[in-house]
C-alpha cells in the first residue's frame, strides 16, 4: 500500500465481497513501468492510501455468474486486465475511446483508486485485486511464464503507438526514438506489422539497448551521440526519410522536433514520450506545413493493441526474455521501483514485475 510519497508499507486486508457482476483475480505477476515511478514519487495526482499497480496478470479466483458470461471467462481462467476502468456512458465511451475515459472521476482505473472507495483492493500490488464489472480482462494462455505473459503491457503500446495509431503497413519504414521498454516495443511491433525497415536511436549510455533493439528485429541502431542522425537516416532511407517515426524517449524535449527532420513527405508522427511538460525548442511548425506531416498523441493502450500483443506473446516467436530483467517479491516493491527509476547503482532494469 502506497500512504505517502516513497512510502510503500505491507498490510493485510479482507478479501472483497463479489456480486454477479464483478469477480477477484489472484495476481501472479504485476508489471512495472516508468509511471510507477511517478505515482511513487508522488507526480501522478492520486489520493492515498492505496494499492499501486496497473499491469496486473492473474487466475480468476472468484466470479459472478453475470461477469462469467459477459466477459468470456471463468474460475481458473489465466487473465490480462487493462488498467483503465471506464464509465461506458460519457461521449469519449460512446465514440469508442475508452482510454481517455474521465467519467468515473479524474484517473479511475486498477493502481490508481484509493482504498476509501470501496471496496479498496484496485491495485496489482498485492495478492489478490477486484475486478470491477467495466474491468477490462483478456484471456492469456496459462503455459507461457508469468513474467513473461505480463509484457502485455509494454508490448500492447508497442502495437497502438508504433502500429495501430500511425497505421503501419508492409513497406513502410518506422524510426523509433528511445530504445527504452517501450521503444523495444515498438521495434517488436513494429516488425510483426511487417515494416519494411526499423530504425531505433539512442544515447551512447544506451548502447546495451541499441543492441538488444537489433537483437529483436530493428536493422539499425544509430547513438545519436556518435553519429549525425539526421544524415544516417536520410542515407538509411534513400534520401526520403522515415515513413512512420514514433517518440518515446522520457523527459528529453529535442527528439520531438528532430522528429519533423527525420520523418518523410506525408508521413506520420507519434508522440508517446512524456517531457514533464516542458517545451520543445527549434520546432519548427513549417516543416509540418510543407511536409504535410500528421503529428499524433499516444498515451494509452486499447483493446486492438492488447489483443495484438498477446497473441505475439503466446506464438512464441519473438524472444522476449531478453527484454525481462527483474523479478522482485511483493515486499521488495520499493527496491523494484526505485531499480526501473535508474537510481539502484549497478542495476539496470528493461523490464520488471512483481510476484506475489
Ligand atoms: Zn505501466
Ligand atoms: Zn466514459
Amino acid at each position: 500500500m502506497q500512504t505517502a510519497p516513497r512510502q510503500l508499507e505491507l498490510r493485510e486486508l479482507p478479501l472483497p465481497e463479489i456480486d454477479d457482476d464483478s469477480a477477484l483475480l489472484q495476481v501472479e505477476a504485476c508489471g512495472i513501468c516508468g509511471s510507477d515511478v511517478e505515482q511513487y514519487e508522488g507526480v501522478i495526482p492520486v489520493r492515498m492510501p492505496l494499492i499501486p499497480g496497473h499491469e496486473p496478470l492473474g487466475t480468476i479466483a472468484r466470479i459472478g455468474d453475470r461477469a462469467g458470461k459477459r466477459w468470456g471467462v471463468n474460475v481458473g481462467d489465466r487473465v490480462a486486465v487493462e488498467a483503465l476502468i471506464r464509465c461506458g456512458h460519457c461521449r469519449d465511451c460512446l465514440a469508442g475511446n475508452y482510454q481517455v475515459c474521465r467519467g468515473r472521476g479524474g484517473l479511475f482505473g486498477h493502481g490508481y483508486v484509493p482504498l476509501s472507495r470501496a471496496p479498496g483492493m484496485w491495485g496489482a500490488y498485492a495478492d489478490y485485486m477486484y475486478l470491477d464489472p467495466l474491468s477490462i480482462v483478456h484471456r492469456v494462455r496459462a503455459d507461457v511464464p508469468a513474467n513473461i505473459a505480463v509484457m502485455f503491457n509494454p508490448l500492447g503500446a508497442g502495437f497502438r503507438w508504433a502500429v495501430d495509431i500511425p497505421d503501419t503497413k508492409p513497406g513502410d519504414t518506422v524510426l523509433i526514438l528511445g530504445p527504452g521498454q517501450r521503444g523495444l516495443a515498438s521495434v517488436i511491433a513494429a516488425r510483426a506489422a511487417g515494416a519494411d525497415r526499423v530504425i531505433v536511436t539512442g544515447l551512447t549510455r544506451d548502447a546495451a539497448k541499441l543492441k538488444l533493439a537489433t537483437e529483436l528485429g530493428a536493422d539499425c541502431a544509430i547513438d545519436i551521440e556518435r553519429e549525425d542522425a539526421r544524415d544516417r537516416v536520410q542515407e538509411l532511407t534513400g534520401g526520403r526519410g522515415a515513413d512512420v517515426v514514433v517518440e518515446v524517449s522520457a523527459n528529453a524535449p529535442e527528439p520531438v522536433a528532430e522528429a519533423l527532420r527525420y520523418v518523410a513527405p506525408g508521413g506520420r508522427i507519434v508522440l508517446a514520450g512524456v517531457k514533464g511538460f516542458k517545451a520543445v525548442p527549434d520546432f519548427i511548425s513549417d516543416l509540418v506545413v510543407v511536409k504535410e506531416i500528421t503529428i499524433k498523441g499516444a498515451f494509452g493502450v486499447t483493446w486492438h493493441a492488447y489483443e495484438s500483443a498477446i497473441r505475439l506473446i503466446e506464438s512464441g516467436r519473438v524472444p522476449l526474455e531478453r527484454m525481462h530483467t527483474h523479478d522482485f517479491p511483493l515486499e521488495r516493491a520499493d527496491e523494484a521501483i526505485r531499480t526501473l527509476g535508474g537510481t539502484v547503482p549497478g542495476a539496470s532494469s528493461i523490464h520488471s514485475c512483481l510476484v506475489p
